[in-house]
């Protein structure tokens, strides 16, 4: 490093707050700083700016109906079809303009580009093919695909005839498949072949096929070809199977009026990822789910029409519905899709797509952040990505050092971050900066949106004072709140809202919708999202969120990354438990055990020192990249291990069981 680099790293290392550079909110599809002020005052009727991305084919008559809590309705009466809102509306201005820009995995293979009135025809085509397999209005479609063009051409499909879907991500077994089929009732697939990941194919068609072994009902099934011949695996299509070529091709230049719906019917059902329990139906709708995805990407996004759009999730999980299919293509924008992984062939394979498409936003997870720093600024080095102006982050906390990392060496400090707190039942972002109105703090995600009410309270619900923990609460119902988990409103109430509402009250002010995650708020009314409220450790009576003792050991010169669990203690009831990945350059040895230790003991105090500092090469992650931490307490414990199969690396459990042995 130079000397001016090591200054700039310094400087960059003290400085706590961010302002967004002027050259962003000179531009910015929202810079009115009274937006916060002016949407509290008019709540709910705020909203309509959102139905206001929107055509609708009947205006709805009521904004918000709070008339039966916690079932709440947004712009009742109105109508609308999603698939015309995200295509149809488009082609007169946009047809020649790119929807779609397509990415396979390997190299060598040309990218498919699809305008407005590509994505149309398409789409037109897979509506008229469902409807003649029998698809009718409200039948759950199940998808189980990975990034390929087809699977945002049958979610669009299926809105235009108005059947919901369910898209499992194609990396789950055939169990969560199954399961996820049966408990929907969902009598048709649409899923592939097989796919490429880091450049071998794989067989997918053989695992769904094994889900659709312990589906209970008759299904039908279309087939997309992915593989080429040379690389397709061999199979013979049953009786109640066949290739989306025959089902779709049939239905050549085929046009497919958009059903008109209801702002409250069900758009999708989406399973939530199950990284605690048993997975969740989460119901989303037409209007108030659109709107949300439309107005969040204008706002925080800052999505144009004439925009490169990225966003490296999958459209398996809830970030990929919202940010990458219907919230990009509802504003008329080029929304990038990806197929593979950002370290194949190499590991600049995310910075050349920028560098290629000139992509304007990136979209990530701070546990891509976190493998990027990891390997070190040559790689997004040695490509141009001056075309960014805006980079997001989801998915779980970014520590200010990940943070400050991706605002310098991916955003070369010109681009704001905004670190985005949601879930699969928010429909889309609830807690971020407004980038063109906020300043930025690394590690805090920012203030509620304009007009969405956030507390932190306490277990009795009293609101707790700034910089302690707490729980976060959503006081006010907002329009792509998830209406119910499908067929099971009982737990629907139970999970989200029993803890901090009066269940008797029928005035929805007495209804708190409760995400089940820890934070703490500052004097600004800035979010920092601690974690989930199990992720904690009882420290001989002192409760400690296990993110902010992770935020301090990564906090430590040459370290990556770091999981902390409790595991059990004799003394203390439950001892910290840190499992390290270190930078590349850098060894898991004594000296940096002890900066860990120092580190910790600095940033939150002796008591949470750690009894144990492992060095891995990885952690245990879920298929969506979250750290599986009930698989680490149990290795701190020496317990059993459950089932791994769910893991998207069980290799490494054993090698981490070693070592905690030792
Ligand atoms: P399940 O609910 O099935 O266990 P999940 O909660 O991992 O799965 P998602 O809905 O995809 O499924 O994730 C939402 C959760 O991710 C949030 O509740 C929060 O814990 C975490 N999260 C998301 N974004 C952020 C963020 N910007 N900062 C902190 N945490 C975040
Ligand atoms: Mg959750």
């Amino acid at each position: 490093m130079s000397d001016a680099d090591t200054e700039l790293e310094a400087r960059l290392e003290e400085q706590d707050s961010f302002e967004p550079p002027e050259s962003f909110v000179e531009q910015a599809n929202v810079s009115n700083p009274d937006i916060y002020e002016e949407f509290e005052e008019n709540w709910p009727e705020c909203w309509e700016a959102a139905a206001d991305m929107l055509d609708w084919e009947t205006e709805y008559d009521q904004t918000f109906d709070g008339s039966n809590p916690p079932f709440f309705e947004w712009f009742t009466g109105g109508e609308l079809n999603a698939s015309a809102n995200c295509l149809d509306r488009h082609l007169d201005e946009r047809g020649d303009e790119v929807a779609i820009e397509w990415v396979g995995e390997p190299t060598d293979e040309a990218n498919r580009t699809y305008t407005y009135e590509d994505l149309h025809r398409e789409v037109n085509e897979a509506a008229a093919a469902l409807r003649e397999m029998g698809v009718g209005e409200d039948d759950v479609v199940t998808m189980y695909m990975p990034m390929i063009p087809e699977l945002p051409i049958a979610m669009l499909a299926c809105a235009r005839i108005g059947a919901p879907h369910s898209v499992v991500f194609a990396g789950f077994s055939a169990d969560a498949l199954a399961t996820r089929m049966n408990a929907a009732d969902s009598e048709y697939l649409i899923t592939c072949d097989g796919y490429y990941r880091r450049g071998d194919p794989l067989d997918h068609l053989e695992k769904a096929n094994e889900g659709l072994d312990n589906v209970e009902h008759d299904t039908e099934t279309v087939v997309v070809e992915r593989l080429p011949e040379d690389d397709a695996f061999d199979h013979d299509l049953r009786d109640d199977q066949r290739l989306w070529v025959d089902a779709v091709h049939a239905h050549k230049g085929a046009e497919v009026e958009p059903v008109a719906r209801d702002a409250e019917d069900m758009l999708f059902l989406m399973y939530t990822s199950g990284t605690t329990g048993e997975p969740k139906g989460v119901k989303h709708t037409t209007g108030g789910y659109l709107s949300w995805a439309a107005w969040t990407s204008h706002a925080v996004l800052d999505i144009k029409p004439e925009d490169t759009y990225f966003c490296s999730a999958d459209i398996g999980w809830i970030t990929g519905h919202s940010y990458i299919v219907y919230g990009p293509l509802a504003l008329g924008t080029t929304t990038m899709m990806y197929e593979g992984t950002p370290d194949h062939p190499e590991r600049d394979r995310l910075w050349e797509i920028v560098e290629e498409y000139e992509a304007t936003q990136l979209y990530t997870a701070p546990t891509a952040i976190r493998a990027f720093m990891k390997w070190g600024s040559e790689f997004p080095d040695q490509h141009d990505l001056s075309s960014l102006r805006l980079l997001g982050t989801v998915g779980e906390p970014i520590n200010p050092r990940a943070w400050k990392w991706y605002y310098k060496h991916i955003g070369n400090e010109e681009c704001p971050v905004v670190d985005t707190w949601w879930q699969t039942e928010t429909g889309g972002m609830m807690v971020t900066t407004l980038p063109g109105v906020k300043e930025m703090k690394p590690g805090s995600a920012g203030p509620a949106l304009p007009g969405i009410d956030a507390e932190i309270v306490d277990t009795t619900g009293e609101q707790v004072e700034p910089g302690r923990a707490g729980y976060l609460t959503i006081q006010k119902p907002w329009p792509g709140m998830l209406r119910t988990l499908y067929q099971n409103d009982e737990r629907f109430v139970d999970e989200y809202w029993r803890e901090y509402s009066d269940t008797d009250s029928d005035d929805w002010r007495d209804w708190t919708y409760f995400p089940e995650d820890g934070a703490k708020i500052d004097e600004d009314g800035y979010i920092t999202v601690l974690g989930r409220v199990d992720d904690v450790i009882n420290v001989s009576g002192h409760r400690l969120g296990t993110m902010e003792i992770e935020s301090a050991i990564v906090g430590v010169e040459g370290v990556a990354e770091a999981a902390v669990v409790g595991g059990d203690h004799e003394m203390k009831g439950e001892a910290v438990y840190a499992y390290v990945i270190t930078e590349d350059g850098y060894d898991g040895d004594e000296e940096l055990r002890d900066a860990i230790i120092q580190g910790v003991e600095d940033g939150i105090g002796p008591i949470a020192r750690p009894e144990q500092v492992i060095f891995t090469p990885e952690l245990p992650k879920t298929r969506s990249g979250k750290i599986m931490r009930r698989l680490l307490e149990d290795i701190a414990n020496g317990a059993e291990l459950g089932d791994t199969s769910t893991l998207r690396n069980p290799d490494v459990v054993a090698s981490i069981q070693e070592q905690v042995q030792k």
